[in-house]
């Protein structure tokens, strides 16, 4: 890698900005100012650090149309995505500017009268966090928020694709009146990165979302100092459609949670398991509405789909798509592709695919882009078996009508996060996170500034 980063538009494949990489002496030094300023943030009042907060999101949310067109440029999602993401974005930091004044103790009777027990939180230290590029400001702000409301700095390194996103929401921050030691990032490539974090004395706690072969990596080296770790990683969503459903709702939901950011989220809807009675009218239905979705550059008006990230995502997508199609699925929409290696830029229409078996490759690996493969079932048993067949536990969806069966799906789906006929559960007060190996810990809601925490408690003795 060179001294620069070069952040590309996916659309067109242009550079449109070049970063500079962090040396690992300025990382270190970076690394040690988070960690000198711990205590003193640390002992900010939380109704000081609320209002900080508070100061950042308003901030932000003058900037927004700014800040949506950085993450439409350097990602490519349609513009009203990323004017629906910095939206997205502030509510983690509204809330955990509430939440920094309702961190409690307790106190616990005592087993002597000679004693009084008191429980009490405290800040873990500092906080790094590596963060990916689908959504690079919440995935930012939903760690940043609760780290600072807790009282821990926090320092954090951007995708190499998506890092102006996270430099204008550091910049702003420090504009809001947080000290410039207490919020920090570093550009680099993650493998550098991830090993001066991990093996920093100064680090207390890694926080990571991404996907799922590095978040075991930084596991594995967190070890050596026993760091705290949250991890969001990969997902495979299964989304059930079940006899009974409402069709047409059942439909737009999938269209929602299959097709939002080109399908290039963790909660994607990556395999459509639908009734047997009902699978011909409902695949019928969801192509037709998904050929009809608008592919094109994030910016210009109208646009549904941008483009996919990069040529390794791109090549993921065709290989699954030709796999799938060499194994006997059926091409009810899409398979169709503009596409130009030399320059740069990859764009592929919602892909629906039918008659598809397990053996295909699209039902075991992650798909991260515009493909829905549509498998059907007979028994719910069936369904619960095949939802749950991967390794992965982070989304389900599944649409009834009937309490018992919509009781006996959410009690028997392996997953963190459950939809029953909500294609969209997501949102800062929630605690999002994924099971298996989907990850470690939730972020979000009441939950998610626990991971920020040490418990301490005290025992005050002869009375
Ligand atoms: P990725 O390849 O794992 O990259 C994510 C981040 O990790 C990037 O900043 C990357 O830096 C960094 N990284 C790469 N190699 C590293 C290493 N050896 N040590 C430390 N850091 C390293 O994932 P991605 O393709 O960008 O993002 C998509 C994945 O994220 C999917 O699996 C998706 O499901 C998951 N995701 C999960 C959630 C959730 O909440 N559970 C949310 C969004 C996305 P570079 O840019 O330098 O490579």
């Amino acid at each position: 890698m060179s001294d620069y980063i070069k952040v590309k538009n996916p659309a067109t494949g242009q550079v449109i900005k070049e970063i500079r990489i962090n040396s690992e002496e300025e990382i270190k030094e970076k690394l040690k100012k988070g960690h000198d300023c711990f205590k003193k943030w640390a002992k900010v009042n939380a109704h000081e650090r609320s209002r900080l907060l508070r100061n950042w999101s308003r901030i932000i949310q003058e900037n927004k149309t700014e800040i949506a067109e950085i993450i439409t440029l350097e990602n490519g999602k349609p513009l009203s995505e990323s004017l629906g993401e910095v939206d997205y974005a502030t509510s983690y930091i509204d809330w955990y500017a509430e939440e920094a004044k309702r961190i409690y103790g307790r106190t616990v009777p005592a087993s002597s009268e000679t004693k009084r027990i008191i429980v009490t939180k405290q800040p873990i230290g500092l906080v790094a966090a590596i963060t990916p590029w689908n959504f690079p400001a919440a995935m930012m702000t939903r760690k940043a928020a609760p780290a600072l409301a807790a009282g821990c700095p926090f320092i954090v390194k951007p995708a190499v694709e998506t890092p102006i996103t996270t430099i204008k929401l550091v910049e702003l921050a420090h504009e809001a009146g947080i000290p410039v030691d207490v919020i920090q990032y570093v550009n680099g490539s993650g493998t550098k990165v991830g090993e001066l974090f991990t093996s920093s004395e100064y680090v207390r706690k890694i926080t990571f979302t991404g996907s799922t072969p590095i978040g075991k990596l930084l596991i594995k080296n967190s070890a050596d100092t026993v760091k705290h770790v949250t991890m969001e990683l990969g997902g495979h969503a299964p989304l059930i459609v079940c006899e009974d459903a409402d069709l047409d709702f059942a439909v737009q939901q999938a269209l929602l949670t299959k097709f939002r950011n080109a399908g290039q989220t963790c909660v994607c809807a990556n395999r459509i398991i639908v009734h047997e009675k009902i699978a011909k009218t409902f695949s019928k239905e969801f192509a037709e509405a998904a050929q009809k979705l608008i592919v094109g550059n994030g910016l210009d008006k109208g646009t549904q789909i941008g483009p996919i990230i990069n040529e390794k995502g791109y090549n993921k997508i065709i290989n699954q798509i030709n796999d799938a199609i060499e194994k006997g699925a059926e091409v009810l929409a899409g398979n169709q592709f503009i596409a130009d290696r030399e320059k740069g830029y990859f764009f592929v229409s919602p892909t629906v695919l039918a008659n598809v078996k397990l053996n295909m490759n699209i039902m075991h690996e992650e798909t991260f882009g515009p493909v829905a493969p549509i498998i059907t079932f007979k028994s719910l048993e069936d369904a619960v078996e095949i939802a749950n067949s991967t390794p992965y536990g982070l989304a389900a969806y599944f649409f009834t009508n009937n309490y018992k069966t919509g009781t006996y799906l959410s009690e028997n789906l392996d997953f963190g996060i459950v939809g029953w006929n909500d294609g969209a559960p997501s949102g800062s007060h929630i605690p999002f996170g994924g099971m298996k190996e989907s990850g470690i810990g939730r972020e979000g809601g009441l939950e998610g500034i626990e991971p920020y925490l040490e418990t301490k408690y005290l025992s005050i003795g002869n009375f």
